[in-house]
């Protein structure tokens, strides 16, 4: 038995007169005049129905409909839909499922057909839904028109890139679009009408308060966005009030994914921390190779004077030239690092590839290095299955890159350690390895030492000659081949630098 009702309508005045009519007639009248407040009637207590208007402003006819129909609580109860609107609305509103329709229309004629409605809902008919009222009414062209924008409005809100949220003056969630939705992962249900600064964790509530407190104090102007951590995404969170300078007419939550961007910009600072690095380095380098450059000529030029001078070829003659040669071998290198890597910058580094036979290559390396092994009791060792076939590369620079790895292994491991070279194979590379039991790298140098001018700083007092240009000339004739270059390595057990080479000729 129908007694209790809901009469829900913005229309102050039309709430009066249903409310009048209803009472005559024996109902119960509960009044709410917005979404809003039709769902607080309902935690009171529970209607027999509801008669429901459907454009309204906070919470709507149909958004309220769908909260009663999607919760166990209020489920059951029939909803008649009192609309001014069915006539140019009465396709969408017939969609809703509503329990019967009834048009707003001439005082009279619309109590008899509320009454009509209510009666039929004791007693309900196995047909569809009754509409009432539309013999009366007419279209109205301007109604239509404000329909479609209100429509268009909201398919905006549904395709914004940015989380809206809209809450009333006393800050409870009215509605969200579906960015909003997507960002805080819950169900639209339960977040309406919940408090705005609960929609994150219990942990950002105090952030959100603030921002809303700023709002309020700021008379209801915009507000300045706010970062946070929510899950694992960044938002930047934004007030703007819904009617200018009126903190009352509530206001809209922005949230704006940025997770992406704030990625970009660590990644920006990373990338300017390392430019600035290797700004330091290039200046450090600049400083040292113009005093590397001095040493080895002053030798040079000094050992030269007294040859000419004294026009010696005695014993002492001859340790003068080899002075000279061993200064000038020296610089001979530090230049063609140098041009090597003016090359490499100015993007005219090229290689000529042809056979080239890497087991042989590092066997001919290391038989030139064994001499100055055995000074430093350092044993070299390699270790190469048989039947290897060449690879396709530019022999002079790849032998470039083995006399690099085994000079560096030698510079950096300590007397009476050990130098193992190892050539496997892959499905489609070809893998060298050049072990040491040397210092090692530390971790946080290890992809570092790959940059040029990048040097790991040596333990006070240890002097190892180098530019620091070494390895990133290896790296690009390495990746210029299709390979790759990488260390391992454990301190202070030693290191060991591997690059592969792609198989195969060229037609493969
Ligand atoms: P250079 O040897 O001229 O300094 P590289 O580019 O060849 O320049 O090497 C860069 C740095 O990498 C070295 O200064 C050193 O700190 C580190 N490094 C290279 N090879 C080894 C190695 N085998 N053991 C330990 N550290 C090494």
């Amino acid at each position: 038995m129908i007694r209790r009702i809901l009469v829900v309508d913005n229309d102050r005045f039309c709430v009066r007169i249903v409310d009048e009519f209803l009472s005559q007639a024996g109902y119960e009248v509960v009044r709410a005049y917005d979404g809003m407040e039709a769902m607080e009637a309902m935690e009171r207590e529970l209607p027999d129905a509801v008669l429901l208007d459907i454009v309204m402003p906070k919470i709507d006819g149909d958004r309220l409909f769908r909260y009663m129909r999607a919760n166990a609580r209020t489920r059951h109860i029939p909803v008649v839909v009192l609309s001014g609107t069915l006539v140019e609305d009465r396709e969408r509103l017939l969609v809703m499922g509503a329990d019967a329709y009834v048009a707003k229309g001439r005082r009279d004629d619309m109590r008899q057909n509320i009454l009509a409605a209510l009666e039929r809902l004791d007693h309900p008919p196995a047909q569809p839904p009754p509409v009432l009222g539309l013999e009366s009414a007419m279209t109205r062209e301007l109604v239509k028109e404000l329909l479609a924008i209100k429509r268009h409005k909201e398919a905006i809100l549904q395709a914004v890139g940015e989380g809206v949220v809209e809450a009333d003056g006393r800050q409870r969630v009215l509605y969200l679009n579906p960015t909003a939705l997507t960002i805080l992962g819950r169900p639209e249900l339960e977040l309406i009408g919940s408090p705005v600064t609960e929609i994150l964790t219990s942990h950002h509530q105090a952030t959100l308060q603030q921002i809303v407190a700023r709002f309020l104090a700021r008379a209801g102007t915009k507000t300045e966005a706010v970062s946070l951590r929510f899950r694992d995404l960044v938002l930047r969170i934004g007030l703007t009030g819904v009617v200018p300078h009126d903190p009352e007419g509530g206001f809209f939550l922005i949230l704006q994914d940025i997770t992406d961007l704030s990625r970009k910009i660590v990644e920006l600072s990373t990338l300017n921390t390392r430019l600035q690095e290797m700004e330091r380095a290039r200046s450090e380098f600049l400083a040292m190779i113009s005093h590397d450059l001095h040493t080895p000529l002053t030798a040079i030029t000094g050992s030269l004077e007294v040859l000419l001078r004294e026009n010696l070829r005695t014993e002492q003659g001859r340790e003068l030239l080899g002075i000279a040669q061993k200064h000038a071998d020296r610089l001979f290198r530090m230049v063609s690092d140098i041009l090597d890597l003016a090359r490499i910058e100015a993007g005219r580094f090229s290689i000529r590839c042809g056979p080239f036979d890497v087991v042989d290559a590092l066997r001919v390396a290391m038989d030139r290095l064994r001499r100055s092994a055995q000074e430093k009791e350092i044993t070299l060792t390699l270790s190469a299955p048989d039947g290897i076939a060449p690879v396709y590369a530019d022999g002079l620079r790849m032998e470039q890159v083995i006399n690099n790895l085994l000079g560096n292994a030698l510079k950096f491991t300590p007397p009476g350690g050990r130098i193992s070279v190892t050539v496997g194979e892959l499905a489609t590379e070809l893998l060298v390895g050049v072990e040491d039991t040397g210092m090692g790298v530390p971790e946080e140098h290890r992809d570092r030492i790959f940059d040029r001018f990048y040097r790991v700083p040596l333990p006070a007092g240890m002097e190892v000659e180098g530019t620091g240009l070494g390895l990133s000339i290896c790296k690009a004739i390495v990746e210029e081949h299709g390979g790759r270059i990488w260390v391992e390595s454990a301190v202070p057990r030693g290191s060991t630098f591997a690059f592969t080479l792609p198989k195969g000729s060229p037609a493969s």
